[in-house]
């Protein structure tokens, strides 16, 4: 016989504590890149390693380590602990491409090694929001470099078309990348989240959306399969995973879109309507139950119950537990629900 390693849990990458400890050391990594940046560039203004002969190189090269050194401060004060600014959040890419600009300008070199990586780096950023917003932010940068290169009146046009061919072939290289990432990223969410029988949300994801999207009034509905153990015996577990399918669809059919309905276990489904009355609630349970009937061999026994002032979801799920057992002993294929409309929001 084995058992559980316990060790799984901990290692499972969707354990939320683990996810946020890799989290806070991306984050503190991102914090020890932007100092050193911040270091290079002063140690480079002063040790001459960057030309700053000119006022334009002056002011970027003060620009340049202005802004890494604020990033780092922004980042260790608010992203290490958990909190982020949204406004200024979509401003670091942009930021941060501006400070290639100020890299070629500091350099001198259009074609410098040194911001084709730093530019190859910042691009990634754009995966975060891909599509349209991909094209804006290399648009951006090509803007962003042309303008760099106005700035220090470079001599050698040849040496723009390099710059200009090195940064499309790099942000066509990351483009790639990236779009790989996102749909990796969209791939494993997708599975994380997805009851892989059903296609409805599992447990932990149902938690999480309800949590997001709750607002009062808000309902909740229990339910379970009646007798499904008859029909397993009966039909065969097979058959039984496609009764389950089918109750799933029936179910989902059933609900308003903004509703969130979840695999809780087994044969037993959980539904959260944000917006929704008690009232409007055994409405929808009725529905659910009659398009359950009509669609599999079994019915479905469903407890209905809206969170009342001063509770909890989880107080509020526990009495739908309930009732979904008072369904069940007044004989199934029913809905049992608070009738009391006081309680509704
Ligand atoms: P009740 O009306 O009291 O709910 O009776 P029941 O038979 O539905 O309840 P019970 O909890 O005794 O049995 C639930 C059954 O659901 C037992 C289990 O085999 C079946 N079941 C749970 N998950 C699955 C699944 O993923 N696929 C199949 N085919 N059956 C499942
Ligand atoms: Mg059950
Ligand atoms: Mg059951």
């Amino acid at each position: 016989m084995t058992g559980i390693n316990p060790d799984f849990l901990y290692e499972n990458p969707a354990n939320p504590r683990l996810a946020q400890r890799r989290l806070a050391r991306t984050e503190a990594t991102i914090v020890l890149l932007q100092t050193a940046v911040a270091a290079a560039y002063i140690a480079g203004a002063y040790t001459g390693l960057f030309d700053v002969s000119s006022p334009a190189r002056e002011i970027t090269s003060l620009w340049l380590w202005l802004y890494h050194v604020c990033v780092t401060v922004y980042s260790f004060q608010y992203r290490v602990r958990g909190r982020t600014v949204g406004w200024i959040e979509p401003l670091i890419p942009l930021l941060d491409i501006s400070c290639v600009t100020s890299v070629y300008i500091a350099l001198g070199d259009p074609v410098s090694p040194v911001w084709a990586a730093y530019l190859y780096a910042l691009i990634g950023y754009s995966r975060r929001y891909g599509g349209i917003a991909f094209v804006a932010v290399s648009g951006y940068t090509i803007t962003n470099l042309l303008i760099g290169w106005l700035a220090i009146g470079n001599p050698h046009p040849e040496q723009f078309f390099v710059m200009v061919v090195l940064a499309l072939a790099v942000m066509a290289l990351s483009y790639t990348i990236s779009d790989s990432w996102r749909e990796a990223e969209q791939r494993a969410r997708f599975l994380a989240e997805t009851d892989s029988l059903t296609a409805l949300v599992n447990r932990r994801t149902f938690f999480e959306r309800l949590e997001d999207s709750a607002q009062a009034p808000l309902s909740i509905l229990m339910l379970d399969l009646d007798h499904f153990k008859h029909l397993n015996d009966e039909f065969g577990h097979i058959k039984g995973d496609e009764f389950l399918k089918a109750a799933a669809r029936a179910i989902q059919l059933s609900i308003p879109a903004s509703a969130i309905a979840g695999r809780f276990g087994g044969e037993e489904f959980i539904v959260g309507l944000p917006g929704v009355n008690a009232h409007q609630a055994a409405v929808i349970g009725e529905s659910i139950r009659r398009a359950v009937a009509a669609t599999t061999p079994t019915t479905v026994s469903v407890g209905c119950t809206a969170v009342r002032p001063l509770e909890t979801i989880d107080q509020a799920i526990r009495r739908a537990d309930e009732l979904l057992y008072v369904a069940k002993r007044q004989g199934r294929d029913r809905v049992a629900g608070d009738t009391i409309e006081r309680f509704a929001a």
